[in-house]
């Protein structure tokens, strides 16, 4: 069981990845916009942070550069998940620090074990 950092705008989006985690014994921990993401990935301590690209404000590439900027976040993985399905996009988002990226729409039958992979697998080595 991980505790589990959400940044999403989308409910819909939000809803299927909290519903999905928890059933796999996840703790996830939810935020709508980028400043509360970085608040909440400070104050919790998450062990991996899953992260839409397209946020209103501060964007995912942003949010991407200041967690990665932060001495005590950048060992975190951060996976960004995102429809952005051109080509470029993927590599745009590990330019800009991501550590991994999982498309949407969310497959419901995929999702979790794609997280876990990342939580194994990932720069954090205090991943569950
Ligand atoms: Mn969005």
């Amino acid at each position: 069981m991980a505790r589990i950092l959400i940044i999403e705008d989308n409910p819909a989006n939000m809803l299927l990845m909290v519903y999905l985690l928890k059933a796999f014994g996840h703790e996830p921990l939810e935020a709508s916009s980028g400043t509360a993401g970085l608040d909440l990935a400070q104050r919790a301590a998450p062990q991996l942070v899953l992260c839409d690209l397209q946020l209103p404000g501060m964007d995912g590439y942003e949010i991407a550069r200041r967690l990665k900027a932060d001495n005590d976040l950048k060992s975190i993985p951060l996976i960004a998940v995102t429809a952005y399905a051109m080509v470029g996009d993927r590599e745009k988002a590990l330019a800009s620090g991501f550590d991994g990226y999982i498309a949407k729409p969310i497959n419901p039958e995929t999702f979790v074990s794609e997280v876990e992979n990342y939580l194994r697998s990932g720069r954090s080595s205090s991943a569950a």
